[in-house]
């Protein structure tokens, strides 16, 4: 993990002044970084019975789809509203400023499955509680929660649900 974190590029004052953003895309685009990433967020789950991860747009999309297939999963996309084209059930959330929605299509999800909810960065955990409430709707067995980044200062464990295991690859 020492090897991902060098590649993980911190960039000042994006997308507003303030605040540090921990830039993702320059450790995928390294194979080294890309193939540990996988690795390791597949070692946390292997012999748990894993049957769908949600990754949350957009860059859970990346590290959640790596986790669905080296688990031999199902992936599911929580999408930005109006982007899903099926049935789908939504949830509001607080932002910095103002309010937020995500979705999840309505049959995403079956009483049967094991989930992982899957995102690149812990920050305030706002993203991450809506989803998590779409997917609980849905009545799964289990419901466990991944983070490649968790930001400790921010304190996003605090809204985290305190039924769901949360894990992160790295803490800042
Ligand atoms: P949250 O505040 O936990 O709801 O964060 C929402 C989303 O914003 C997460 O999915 C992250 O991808 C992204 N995000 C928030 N803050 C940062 C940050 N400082 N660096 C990188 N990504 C961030």
């Amino acid at each position: 993990m020492e090897y991902v974190k060098s590649k993980i590029r911190d960039v000042q004052d994006f997308p507003k002044k303030g605040i540090l953003f921990y830039d993702l895309t320059t450790a995928f685009k390294d194979p080294r970084a890309l193939q540990t990433i996988g690795r390791d967020l597949a070692d946390l789950y292997r012999g748990k019975g894993v049957t769908k991860v949600v990754g949350i747009e957009s860059r859970g999309f990346i590290g959640g789809s790596i986790l669905a297939f080296e688990l031999g999963a199902g992936f599911v996309p929580a999408r930005k509203p109006g982007k899903l084209p099926a049935d789908t059930i939504s949830c509001s959330f607080d932002k910095e400023y103002g309010k937020d929605v995500i979705e999840l299509h309505r049959d995403a999800i079956s009483p049967d499955d094991i989930v992982v909810i899957h995102d690149d960065v812990l920050a305030t955990g706002g993203t991450m509680a809506a989803v998590y409430e779409l997917v609980k709707s849905m009545n799964p067995k289990k419901i466990y929660i991944n983070f490649i980044i968790e930001l400790s200062a921010l304190n996003g464990r605090a809204v985290m649900p305190t039924d769901a295991e949360v894990t992160s690859l790295l803490a800042y």
